[in-house]
């Protein structure tokens, strides 16, 4: 039997990239999906696929607390427990200090850090009550270097890392805790940059050119963290193209 199988997961940003790739794998391996990200046609069509007796959603928008503690209850209403937390839900909106994108950097800080906390925050005493569980965070190689343009995408995903650690090390013993660190990788991650300077910048820079590698590789390592027995975790996994040298 996988690891995965009869498992409850909840995927957060799953109407598309990494977390509906990940959706559809989880239920290849068996498991049961709960799924959250704002748009509901996306994720009525992905659970209609999976069928109903594997699948559910709810409209979730991670910066507000109170969407993460429904679909967390929802979860558990529906399928009696959730055993695995991936916390995925992100948006990438580079732009240059210079420009002062304040609102992007506040929506930043809003889904990339305060997103994933709260999404913590409603599975937390659920999985360390009953002594088990998984929280997969999906941060990025820029939480471990910059490029220009970075510097607040980074900081979040730094944050990202930091509070994997510090999950790691206040719920020992008890949750199998994994951060993943992806390169570029083929989603619609993309398509958050609106500075004009950025994507100029992004395009005349022959190293950012082609290098994304399918999502499913990302996915297939969130299917290896959470494949993991009890009693050992996959703490960190840094998966990036090969042509990536940043
Ligand atoms: P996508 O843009 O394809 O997916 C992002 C997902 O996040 C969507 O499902 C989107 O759903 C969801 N999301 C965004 N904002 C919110 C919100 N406020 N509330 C709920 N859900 C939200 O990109 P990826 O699959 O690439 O992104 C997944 C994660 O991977 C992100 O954390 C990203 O930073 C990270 N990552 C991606 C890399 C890549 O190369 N693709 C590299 C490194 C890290 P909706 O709009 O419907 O709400």
């Amino acid at each position: 039997m996988s690891c995965i199988e009869e498992k409850v997961i909840l995927i957060t940003g799953a109407s598309s990239g990494f977390g509906m790739v990940t959706a559809k794998k989880c239920v290849e391996h068996g498991a049961k999906v709960i799924l959250g990200a704002r748009r509901e046609d996306r994720l009525k069509e992905l659970c209609e696929s999976l069928g109903s007796k594997n699948a559910a959603f709810m409209t979730t928008d991670v910066t507000k607390k109170e969407d993460l503690n429904n679909l967390v209850n929802h979860g558990i209403n529906i399928f009696g427990r959730i055993d695995s937390l991936v916390n995925n839900a992100g948006i990438m909106p580079l732009s240059f200090i210079e420009q002062g994108r304040t609102d992007e950097w506040d929506q930043m800080i809003d889904v990339n850090i305060k997103g994933v906390l709260y999404a913590i925050d409603a599975v937390y005493s659920h999985m360390m009550e009953r002594g088990s569980g998984q929280i997969i965070n999906i941060s990025s190689v820029a939480g471990k270097r910059l490029i220009p343009g970075s510097a607040v995408y980074s900081g979040t995903k730094f944050a990202v890392g930091a509070i994997s650690e510090g999950l790691r090390i206040e719920s020992a013993g008890k949750l199998q805790v994994t951060c993943i660190f992806p390169g570029a990788f083929e989603t619609e991650l993309g398509s958050s940059i609106k500075d004009e300077k950025m994507l100029e910048y992004l395009m005349s820079e022959a190293k950012y050119a082609n290098l994304a590698q399918p999502a499913e590789r990302i996915a297939d390592a969130i299917i290896y963290a959470l494949e993991q027995k009890p009693g050992v975790a996959a703490n960190e996994i840094v998966l990036r193209p090969t042509a990536q040298d940043f």
